[in-house]
């Protein structure tokens, strides 16, 4: 039985205070926070969280891709399971708010509903996603946990894993059987997310939240010129085959292909140049670049002109070049009855709500194509992110963290 749902809040000075202690795990000069997936600060923040979880008297699993849960059980015998995530971990330099705002309004959900003595239909699980952000591999943990992961992005040969294999295993996580995380679809109630924006649509509009629709497909390539590494002063100018300058040359006009598509995204912040002597001709220019489009059929003619283009910049300086898919993720729709009814919340709690497109990606894309699942935004000052100057205001996750507390009640008491 569901108790009178407005009754129930969330205790937000204790997640003020979460947020804040969190934020000193990893934290910058900038005032930012640099914690990478599987590194120091990772597992240090891993292991605070596992303790608040275990202070709130609820119970700690982890998986085998390294997935960290708490989860509030319910009694019902036949119970599925609904998760509630996202991550801990962030970029280099990264915000404090990007993926932990998630977590921790998960966290304080659960407190909240165990405190009030509300059983649930359903198993209540908040999962903090193993590198989300792609320090070795994006959406390791939401891709275990749905059971994509391939061989190849963990025992692959043709790679030097090693260094990614060596922080699996410092971390409890056997590179083996990560495959093993795999949930069974079937046993889930869905998969629920909050997060900041990390754009300023919201906050420009002074809405209070956004309801993804969709998440952008996105592929990312490996675009590697081959040239000769020859001296720099006696290599006659026509005899040079300079990498880097292919490579330059890519670049710059990989960005003016996008006069061409006013919604696609192109990025290109990786660039490694072999042999790395400021009196040597580069042999090698290796890059690694992201394309994104909201359209997956312009998604890859937009791949396909990157490929040419790669062809056309190493033939005028007589090079060999390849282009490799490192990653390719589909685009994701998000459960139109969860986002009616995060609408109906929304309207009852008199936050003011809009639909809109995610161009970033998140772990309920993954999740997106294995269990009914939605992503809620609030807004991100001036939208930036991936930043120590990410910013979004309290009141902002207060309602945040409110609204993902009485949806979790509305779809108890509908379930
Ligand atoms: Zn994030």
């Amino acid at each position: 039985m569901i108790a009178l749902t407005t009754l129930v809040k969330i205790n937000s000075e204790r997640l003020r205070h979460d947020l804040d202690e969190l934020a000193q795990i990893g934290e910058t000069v900038e005032g930012g926070i640099s914690r990478l997936a599987l590194s120091n600060e990772d597992l240090e923040a891993r292991a605070w969280f596992a303790s608040r979880v275990e202070d709130a008297g609820l119970m700690v699993r982890d998986d085998e891709v390294g997935n960290l849960s708490g989860i509030f059980s319910s009694e019902s015998p036949d119970a599925k399971t609904l998760l509630v995530g996202s991550h801990l971990d962030s970029v280099p330099s990264g915000g404090r708010y990007d993926g932990s705002v998630g977590v921790l309004a998960g966290l304080e959900c659960l407190r909240t509903i165990k405190e009030a003595g509300i059983s649930l239909p359903f198993h209540l699980e908040i999962v903090d996603f193993t590198d989300q952000e792609g320090n070795w591999q994006s959406f390791f943990g939401s891709m275990g946990l749905t059971g994509t992961l391939r061989d190849i992005q963990v025992n692959d040969l043709r790679q030097d894993t090693a260094a990614f294999r060596a922080a699996l295993f410092r971390a409890g996580i056997h590179p083996n059987e990560v495959y093993q995380a795999r949930r069974d679809p079937e046993t889930l109630a869905g998969y629920l997310e909050l997060h900041i924006e990390q754009g300023d649509r919201l906050d420009s509009a002074g809405m209070d939240t956004g309801i993804v629709t969709r998440i952008v497909g996105r592929t990312t390539y490996r675009v590697t010129f081959y040239g000769e590494s020859t001296h720099a002063a006696t290599t006659r100018r026509e005899k040079r085959r300079d990498a880097l300058q292919a490579a330059a040359q890519f670049i710059t006009r990989m960005y003016d292909l996008l006069d061409d598509y006013p919604e696609g995204i192109f990025n290109c912040g990786d660039v490694h140049v072999k042999p790395g002597a400021f009196n040597v001709i580069p042999s090698e220019a290796a890059l690694r670049v992201e394309c994104r489009h909201p359209d997956e059929k312009i998604l890859s003619e937009m791949e396909e002109r990157l490929v040419g283009l790669a062809a056309a910049c190493a033939q005028r300086y007589n090079l060999h070049a390849t282009a490799s898919v490192v990653m390719h993720r589909p685009g994701a729709v998000m459960a139109e009855p969860l986002i009616e009814t995060i609408e109906q919340v929304c309207d009852e709690l008199g936050c003011t709500h809009q639909r809109m497109i995610s161009v970033a990606g998140h772990d309920a894309q993954v999740m997106g194509a294995f269990t009914p699942s939605a992503l809620i935004f609030i807004p991100s000052r001036d939208g930036i992110a991936h930043n120590p100057r990410e910013f979004t205001e309290w009141q902002h996750i207060e309602k945040g963290t409110t609204l993902l507390l009485q949806t979790i009640l509305r779809l108890a008491h509908h379930a």
